[in-house]
């Protein structure tokens, strides 16, 4: 068997997921006119606490999308020094939107408000404008840490003094709200904007939701056709999103208590550190310098013993948890790591 931890991108559509595929009702999305893209959209919006929403093809789709509307050509965008946005995205900020990233350097993905306050440009001839200011919650390269309510209530007060919209990477924000016990729409008030992936824990097969004012909305939808997500029979997407949506947030808590169960196991073998504490949602973040292995050395023998995790950077692998990923999975996993170290 193998236990596939290199993301939670990996969970297959439910059989309820496949039946409402088969069964849903569709039309063409570029008329506006795909009752269950419609419904996915509403739900989407009502939870998110938002007055509309986009489905959109992918988390990239749904951020660039947000981007190219809030900003114009020219313009900065505030972010965190290793967000998705920045890091993930194929540079698409400058490649699509010509936007110019001003990165600023967080504790655990969160950065502290006065240094978003200091980074907002003034009004000369010298600068750019500053458009936008993004977020993600959680933060995936700080290992799937939540970022606190309050954090981003105290950056919300600072962009309204300097009226900056603020985006949210909310990829993974129902992790967020269920590790910190926070609704979605609570962390969603703080923004003007905000993605949330239905294809990583939550299992669907595809696609992601833009949310925000109907403004906001209906410009985007401009810009997501430019970018070649303009879908016909979406419905068939939709149907298994909308089961993401109000049926697969109320077991994340399992992931998580996976994750915590596999850091606290991973920890205990000689040559590997995890930071336990650090373990908030579905990210196991695995130091494996004290093995003397490589990243691919390490990640080779693993797949030898029939675990997959991913390389994330010097010295340290990914390790994610998910729906398809049992508690005795989770044991077999780090039996079959501790096993092929003692060799
Ligand atoms: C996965 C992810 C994305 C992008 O989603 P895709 O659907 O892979 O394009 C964006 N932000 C974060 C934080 C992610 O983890």
């Amino acid at each position: 068997m193998i236990i596939d931890l290199r993301s939670d991108t990996v969970t297959r559509p439910t059989p309820e997921m496949r039946q409402a595929m088969y069964d849903a009702e569709v039309g063409d999305d570029v008329y506006g006119e795909d009752p269950t893209v419609r419904e996915l959209e509403e739900k989407a919006a009502e939870i998110l606490g938002k007055e509309a929403a986009l489905f959109v093809t992918s988390g990239t789709q749904g951020n660039q999308t947000a981007v190219l509307t809030h900003c114009r050509p020219g313009d900065e965008m505030i972010l965190e020094g290793e967000s998705h946005i920045f890091l993930y995205e194929g540079g698409a900020a400058a490649a699509l939107a010509g936007v110019q990233t001003r990165t600023i350097p967080g504790q655990n993905g969160i950065m502290d408000p006065s240094d978003v306050r200091k980074a907002i440009r003034g009004r000369d001839i010298h600068y750019p404008r500053t458009a936008l200011i993004a977020l993600e919650n959680t933060h995936n390269k700080a290992g799937g840490r939540v970022i606190p309510l309050e954090n981003m209530q105290a950056i919300q007060q600072v962009a309204r003094e300097h009226g900056v919209p603020i985006h949210l990477d909310g990829a993974r924000l129902f992790n967020a709200a269920v590790a910190a016990g926070v609704s979605p729409a609570a962390f969603a008030a703080c923004v003007d904007s905000v993605q949330v992936c239905l294809s990583k824990g939550l299992s669907a097969p595809a696609g992601s939701i833009l949310a925000g004012s109907a403004a906001f909305i209906e410009e985007a939808r401009v810009w997501r056709k430019r970018l070649g997500g303009g879908l016909r029979q979406a419905g068939v997407l939709a149907a298994p999103g909308l089961i993401a949506l109000t049926r697969m947030v109320e077991r994340l808590h399992e992931d998580h208590d996976n994750a915590l169960l596999l850091a606290r196991l991973l920890n205990d073998i000689p040559g590997l550190s995890v930071d336990v504490e650090g373990v908030e949602t579905n990210i196991v973040l695995c130091d494996i310098s004290g093995t003397g292995l490589s990243n691919e050395a390490f990640i080779a023998r693993m797949k030898v013993a029939g675990v997959l995790a991913g390389p994330f950077d010097d010295g340290i692998i990914r390790f994610v948890t998910h729906r398809e990923i049992t508690t005795s999975m989770i044991r077999e996993a780090a039996d079959r790591i501790s096993g092929l170290l003692a060799v």
